[in-house]
């Protein structure tokens, strides 16, 4: 398997050579360069098979042979071993025709880490095989950082740098990075917003120079197609336990980069009989007003207590929009060209074939917060922020009541308290035993100004030789 840039202009890259890389020289996003397909009868054969085994099925053919099937399976065993629930992703009904999909029983507690896992594993491993060292170097509004410290502090051949916005994530969120002690990871917290954590990664991303020879830097991010690819597989999970291949299904996705709810669509195209996607934003909506009103224009950031969707350009969006375009790289070249000045309107073709599979939908915080307090009454089950915002949207434009919506839970209850209060809970969700004594940990990170140079310099200095 062979991958591509969404903007047509830079070489095609083997499996192995995506995941060790960031965004294509020419500025896009890879992709598969075709989708592996299964027939219904293929998938009907998966029932009954475990998460992993499942895994293993689904992400080999975008291997293509880089590794051999055993060390593959191995790969994937090791990700999600470390997994709270021998379900891995369990679903859990909460009313006639609705599912949770539970994505928050990973170490970290959000679903970053089922690709996060998955993925620190695979580079051990490749790195291992070539002998090589990198440094990963990534920004992070809470949740990913976590799931990537998490998932790398055992790989001896990464050193990896988090940047987080100082004093603008929340305790658990914090913590959960701050604590992991080994002397491979190192927390920095940036004065400033995420977005110039954000800023940080990209530029140096673009010129390396000021690292070592040796090394380069490796995305933990979503523009990373193994963390893609690692998602596919619950959409086909749930799938299977809600009767597919033999009828279809819908899910709603709380989304910020567009990296989840792109797997479902990739899923969609793979032969899982998706009936209908659901784009669920914050106030920070870009997303759906592209797809209710073809109304992509940026807009100023907003600070919501669903911290993980506070996203105002969604990465992972221009790899839907390749495909919309029917894979002209040099139309979304343009698209994004005329993005800068402010807007992007899509064309007619583009927008029908969004239409026919994505919906979208938008709550704010007072309406997300009723959300909670309401599922809570209706049925003692607690929401996390995130997962709110999918359920109300999968209530509002579900299409058909008569096939099974699951609601994918992005986040555990517990990461996200001040939520929890403001619905009504009298006490903090509790944490799991693994996690109970976080606050008595001992932390360590670095405070720095928001300057490129002195960044730059702290991570060379901390790269082990
Ligand atoms: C990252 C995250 C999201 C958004 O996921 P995308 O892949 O960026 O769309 C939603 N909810 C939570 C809890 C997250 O951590």
């Amino acid at each position: 398997m062979k991958y591509i840039s969404t903007r047509g202009q830079s070489p095609a890259l083997s499996f192995e050579d995506v995941v060790l890389t960031g965004l294509a020289p020419d500025g896009g996003l890879y992709v598969p360069e075709s989708l592996p397909k299964f027939s219904a009868d293929e998938i009907a054969s998966w029932a009954g098979l475990s998460y992993q085994d499942l895994a293993l099925k689904i992400i080999t053919p975008f291997v293509g042979g880089d590794i051999p099937d055993g060390d593959l399976k191995k790969i994937i065993d090791d990700s999600y071993a470390t997994f709270h629930h021998g379900a891995i992703a369990p679903l859990v009904q909460t009313a006639q025709n609705e599912w949770i999909l539970e994505l928050f029983q990973g170490p970290t507690l959000a679903f970053k880490d089922f690709a996060l896992q998955f993925l620190g594993n695979l580079l051990d491993y490749i790195l291992k095989k070539r002998d090589q060292k990198v440094v990963v170097m990534g920004a992070t509004s809470g949740d990913t950082g976590s799931a990537a410290i998490e998932g790398c502090c055992h790989c001896d051949n990464i050193d990896i740098f988090i940047l987080h916005p100082h004093k603008r994530v929340s305790d658990v969120q914090r913590r959960q990075m701050t604590t992991v002690l080994t002397n491979n990871v190192h927390n920095i917290a940036l004065e400033g917003n995420f977005d110039d954590c954000q800023n940080m990664v990209k530029a140096s991303f673009g010129d390396q120079g000021f690292l070592p020879e040796d090394r380069q830097l490796v995305a933990v991010n979503s523009i990373n197609w193994a963390r893609i690819m690692a998602q596919i597989v619950y959409y086909f999970y749930a799938g299977l336990a809600l009767g597919a291949p033999h009828r279809p299904i819908a899910f709603s996705v709380p989304t910020g980069n567009f990296g989840d709810i792109f797997a479902g669509y990739l899923a969609s195209k793979m032969g899982l009989p998706v009936e209908q996607l659901i784009v669920a934003t914050n106030a920070n909506d870009i997303l759906h007003r592209c797809i209710s009103e073809n109304d992509h224009s940026k807009k100023d950031l907003i600070h919501s207590l669903s911290p993980s969707m506070d996203i105002m350009v969604s990465s992972n969006f221009e790899r839907l929009l390749f495909d919309l375009y029917d894979r002209d790289g040099a139309a979304i070249g343009q698209l994004i060209e005329d993005f800068k000045s402010g807007s992007m309107p899509l064309n007619d073709a583009a927008l029908d074939k969004m239409r026919g599979l994505f919906s979208s939908y938008r709550l704010d915080d007072d309406a997300m917060i009723e959300v909670i307090r309401t599922v809570f009454d209706e049925t003692g089950y607690l929401l996390d922020p995130h997962t709110a915002i999918g359920v109300e949207a999968a209530r509002k434009v579900r299409k058909r009541q008569d096939i099974p919506m699951v609601c994918l839970a992005t986040a555990s209850p517990a990461k996200f308290p001040e939520a929890a209060q403001k619905a009504g809970q009298s006490e903090d969700p509790a944490l799991p035993a693994s996690m109970a004594d976080l606050f008595e940990r001992e932390e360590r990170y670095t405070v720095q100004g928001n300057d490129l140079g002195s960044i730059q310099k702290f991570v060379a200095d901390n790269v082990r030789g």
